[in-house]
């Protein structure tokens, strides 16, 4: 670390702040990933695998997801706050097998979209995998086919709780013999993705009262949208739930818990950031104070932040193919990757997704060129600019003989299931690296494979 001490604050690794702890840079200048008394060289391990590579981090899933209900248990006990606190892991975030399963074998407990991610639930139980105190909370459109397989697991024992988020939906559930969650419109802003002007997920705080008494009800549920920038958002949303929270509360004794969704950002780009203890830290004592003024007792805490748990324990490789000038921009070159953003990073395209880039080999380089990274497929779109800024990598004349690779970080939310195959090209191979052992969780596909899935 001393010895490279200068490279480390450079590509800004090694610090917890920005969820870079565990990645550092071997004698010999390579980007390594360390997990307890292992290590893993990550261009050893491009080499032995092949690029476009995605590598996951089951370790990084779990130390993330403990330290949080260590985070909320610490702010509960210093404040002598009454509720508990549940985490759910909202599966659309990342369904892969590699990552929920440490979760719940660590006792987290989930939240499906949709009929096919409950379904995967019913895999889990009918295996023996899952244990009988984790909860999990269905919201999503309630089909008639994932209601049927919401009534089949709540009588196998599954504890299930169903979101009410609208008035077909609460029809619906009126006879369902277990405890019901309602979902509520916030009609908050703050600055975030996909946070839209009408919010048309739930019913609004007056909507809901209209309801009266709604039988077995347990959970309040709002969900804001994702990558929350402002701290203060976060609160004046928590603020505003607990007090629909108290007065639901009057008419709806058994209510007891509120269920603050997702949205908790991840310093992408690796600036300063607000710190979780801290939000931790507000979102119980608002609640309590909220509670106190009201004189009702605290609710249990539900959080679903998915994206926070997930998008560091993933990053994806690529090789620099080749490179090419560009006439008149703040970069000078293209580098042309193999594998492309617009398939396997589509929020790089949809949302304008930043991501942290660093070299894999070659990270002691003096000498950087001002680039900007093309994708593999023939669309203009296919590519990231880093917002029209810049992005600074080594030479690819000083690789050694070698091709230069590069790391983007934090690619383990969402990316995953909502890759696609313009130009028909294969999906990256990942790799799982856990306890110093690699699987492999992807092959990379065949062109046969590939053209199979469009009929051939
Ligand atoms: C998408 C979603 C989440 C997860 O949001 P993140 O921003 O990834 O934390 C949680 N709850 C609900 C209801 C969602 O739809």
């Amino acid at each position: 670390m001393t010895k490279y001490k200068k490279f480390y604050n450079f590509w800004k690794l090694g610090e917890e702040q920005f969820n870079t702890e565990f990645f550092g840079i071997s004698n010999d200048g390579e980007l390594v990933v360390r997990e307890g008394n292992y290590q893993y060289n990550i261009f050893d391990l491009v080499k032995k695998f092949g690029a476009p590579l995605e590598i996951a981090f089951p370790f990084i899933v779990e130390k993330r997801y403990l330290d949080l209900v260590q985070i909320f248990n610490f702010y509960i006990k210093k404040h002598n706050y009454k509720g508990r606190f549940f985490y759910h892991y909202p599966m659309k975030v990342n369904q892969n097998k590699e990552f929920v399963l440490p979760l719940i074998s660590e006792g987290a407990n989930l939240e499906t979209a949709s009929y096919n991610e409950l379904w995967l639930v019913r895999k889990l139980w009918e295996q023996d995998q899952f244990n009988s105190r984790i909860r999990v909370i269905c919201n999503g459109p309630k089909t008639d086919k994932y209601l049927g397989l919401i009534q089949e697991l709540k009588e196998k024992g599954l504890f299930i709780i169903p979101i009410i988020e609208d008035a077909t939906e609460y029809e619906a559930l009126k006879k369902f013999k277990g405890d019901i969650g309602v979902r509520m419109k916030m009609e908050i802003k703050t600055e975030s993705h996909w946070n839209k002007k009408n919010d048309r997920y739930g019913l609004s705080p007056e909507e809901i009262y209209d309801l009266g008494r709604i039988r077995n009800l347990k959970i309040l549920h709002y969900h804001m949208g994702s990558q929350s920038m402002s701290q203060d958002g976060i609160i004046e949303a928590v603020k505003t739930a607990t007090r629909v929270y108290a007065k639901l509360k009057k008419i709806n004794s058994t209510l007891d818990t509120l269920n603050i969704g997702g949205g908790m950002a991840i310093p992408y780009e690796k600036k300063k950031h607000y710190s979780t203890a801290n939000v931790v830290n507000r979102i119980i004592t608002t609640i309590g104070k909220v509670c106190s003024d009201k004189e009702i007792a605290h609710p249990n805490i539900i959080a679903e932040w998915g994206r926070y748990i997930m998008a560091p324990a993933q990053i994806t490789i690529f090789k620099i193919l080749c490179q090419k000038p560009i006439a008149k921009a703040m970069a000078k070159k293209w580098y042309v990757i193999d594998g492309s953003f617009m398939n396997d990073l589509i929020d790089t395209w949809a949302i304008r997704q930043k991501w942290h880039i660093v070299p894999v080999n070659n990270m002691t380089a003096e000498k950087l060129s001002r680039i900007w990274l093309a994708g593999a497929s023939c669309d203009s779109d296919d590519c990231y600019t880093a917002g029209g800024g810049q992005i600074l990598l080594p030479r690819l004349e000083d690789a050694n003989g070698d091709y230069q690779y590069i790391a983007l970080f934090d690619s383990g939310a969402y990316q995953d299931a909502l890759a696609s195959h313009h130009c028909l090209l294969s999906s990256p191979a990942k790799v799982i690296a856990q306890n110093g052992i690699l699987t492999i969780a992807r092959r990379r596909e065949t062109a046969d494979e590939v053209g199979k899935l469009f009929g051939w």
